[in-house]
């Protein structure tokens, strides 16, 4: 009868498991998705019981670990493994690196190295073919012996892969603290999401594994789509039903003989400006800056158009002013938040960043939306460093201040400076303004229209003068009315014949001054002396 072993029925007959070879290893390829060559294999257990059928070890190992024998189960598949690695070197079939599981049970079992490397030596297999992986979850008996083992595996030469990494909520603090050769990421928890927050936190795990100089290897690649995207973000080494399903020994066998192999390269090396690993460290000094003593902060990733937002501070996320979590930020797709014009000014600005090897600056709009502040739009003034380079790709710090308040603020001026000229334009008024330092004149519409006068007139009131508009007898008392104007003193007027025809109008000048009392501008304006309701408008 074909059935899920029950727990009495896996822990009675484990002894007759293995002397019978009931249990024994299935082999998975881990393929190089870029050349389709194969990097290596993982191991995995099979109990093929003669009544109840072919168990799988998400049913079987938690009774083992509950009973001890998960250890005797682990040392027996590490057997088969150089066995089989055995009879491979002798017969001179090809070979990859046989990744084996260690159960985090198996920690606790100080013999446990010894005992594997008993095994290795009785067959005589080279250490740099085996692999051992470690999950993630062992951390749960504590850090130091965990460290230990990896110590100790690593010590003979082993190659240590961290298994399952994500699943645990202290990934960076462990991977920062354990010295492993390779990660390997399960794509299981995406459920098929590449395109949503799925494929954002796969990305920054990619990234996060690329600045760590970590070779990656994506676990439970179903689709090419998947495949395709992992190696997008730079991860080419696959393990997964889509190139293979974990086959017996036999098959396995059949496919090292029709498949051409490759090592598993180191990953690229980051040119250093800085310890950029360090800001993975959370006990690290630079994180404690990070956190607490710079300003608004984030770390990003870029790569021709691509931007990847890897950390943000605290600050970072009140900076933005919508009351969204670090996470949500990290989540939120820079580019796509920017139009064509704010991008390309941000993207050259990383250009200029990665040139110069220096600090460069822009102002950019971006568009954000949060659950409770809805759609708003900021302005973000970015200082950008690269502090980190592996390949194509840059490690950008950035400094960001949010000026939405500021430039709303100019624009307000701008708008009432506006409404006061088109207001001008209503009440038969002429304007203008005079800018103290540079002598510039900008006339308002009415004056370039009825006056012919171009936008902006230099050396003020010279050339108004010249052109008669001010008539020769008032021209100097004019002069100097620009002269005290430059002096400070605030307001002036006076009752003034323009043109030839000396038209009588009143002219006043306002000073406005900087909050030193330095005088900036004044502003001119005039107004017909006679003033009859609906004046002749040149018609
Ligand atoms: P694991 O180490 O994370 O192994 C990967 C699991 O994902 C395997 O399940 C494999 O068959 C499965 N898998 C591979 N590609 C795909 C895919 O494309 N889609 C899906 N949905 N699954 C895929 P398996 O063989 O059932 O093993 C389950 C777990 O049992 C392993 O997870 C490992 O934690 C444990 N295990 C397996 N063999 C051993 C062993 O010899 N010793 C110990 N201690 N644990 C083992
Ligand atoms: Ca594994
Ligand atoms: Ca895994």
């Amino acid at each position: 009868m074909k059935r899920k072993m029950l727990s009495h029925e896996i822990v009675n007959g484990f002894t007759s498991a293995i002397r019978g070879r009931n249990l024994y290893p299935c082999y998975q390829p881990q393929i190089n998705h870029s050349t389709g060559r194969m990097v290596g294999a993982e191991a995995l257990m099979r109990w093929c019981h003669p009544d109840f059928g072919l168990q799988f070890p998400s049913d079987f190992v938690p009774v083992l670990e509950q009973n001890d024998l998960i250890y005797w189960a682990d040392l027996y598949i590490f057997e088969c493994v150089c066995s089989f690695l055995r009879k491979c070197l002798d017969s001179h079939a090809p070979v990859v690196p046989i990744s084996v599981n260690m159960s985090r049970f198996d920690i606790y079992r100080h013999e446990y190295v010894d005992g594997i490397e008993k095994i290795r030596k009785k067959y005589d297999i080279p250490v740099k073919l085996l692999r051992i992986e470690i999950t993630e979850s062992s951390a749960i008996g504590g850090m130091d012996l965990m460290t230990a083992t990896i110590g100790q595996l690593k010590a003979c030469g082993y190659v240590v892969e961290m298994d399952d990494f994500g699943s645990g909520y202290s990934s960076l603090n462990i991977l920062k603290n354990l010295d492993v050769d390779i990660i390997k990421l399960d794509m299981g928890f995406l459920d098929g999401d590449i395109g949503g927050r799925g494929g954002i936190i796969l990305s920054s795990v990619v990234n996060m594994a690329k600045w760590l100089d970590t070779p990656l290897i994506a676990e439970g690649v179903e689709t090419l789509e998947q495949a395709d995207y992992m190696k997008s973000l730079g991860c080419n080494y696959i393990q997964g039903y889509l190139y293979a399903k974990p086959m017996p020994e036999k098959d396995f066998l059949e496919k090292l003989y029709q498949t051409e192999h490759e090592p598993i390269a180191p990953s690229m090396k980051l040119i250093d400006t800085m310890n950029a690993g360090k800001f993975w460290d959370p006990d690290s000094m630079e994180t404690l800056i990070f956190s607490n003593f710079v300003g608004a902060a984030a770390l990003f990733a870029y790569q021709e158009e691509k931007l990847e937002l890897l950390r943000v501070n605290e600050k970072y996320t009140r900076e933005l002013a919508m009351n969204l979590s670090a996470q949500e930020v990290i989540g939120l797709d820079m580019r796509q938040g920017m139009d064509e014009h704010n991008w390309s000014v941000y993207e050259n600005t990383i250009k200029k960043a990665i040139a110069s090897g220096d600090e460069e600056t822009c102002e950019t709009w971006r568009d954000l939306h949060s659950k409770c502040c809805g759609d708003d739009r900021i302005c973000i003034r970015s200082f950008l460093r690269v502090i980190g380079r592996a390949g194509q790709q840059f490690l950008v710090y950035a400094m960001v201040q949010n000026i939405t308040a500021e430039k709303k603020n100019y624009r307000e001026v701008y708008e009432s400076d506006q409404r006061f000229r088109h207001a001008s334009e209503q009440a038969n008024v002429y304007a203008w303004e005079y800018t103290i330092a540079t002598k510039e004149m900008r006339p308002c519409f009415r004056c370039m229209r009825d006056l012919g006068l171009p936008a902006v007139v230099k050396n003020y009131p010279e050339p108004a003068i010249a052109a008669g508009i001010f008539p020769p007898d008032y021209a100097d008392m004019y002069r100097d009315w620009h002269r005290r104007l430059a002096e400070g003193e605030t307001n002036i007027e006076g009752i003034i014949p323009l043109t030839v025809g000396r038209v009588p109008f009143h002219i006043r000048y306002t000073l406005e001054s900087d909050e030193n009392g330095k005088p900036l501008k004044a502003y001119g304006s005039a107004t017909m002396v006679v003033n009859m309701p609906n004046e002749k408008e040149s018609a």
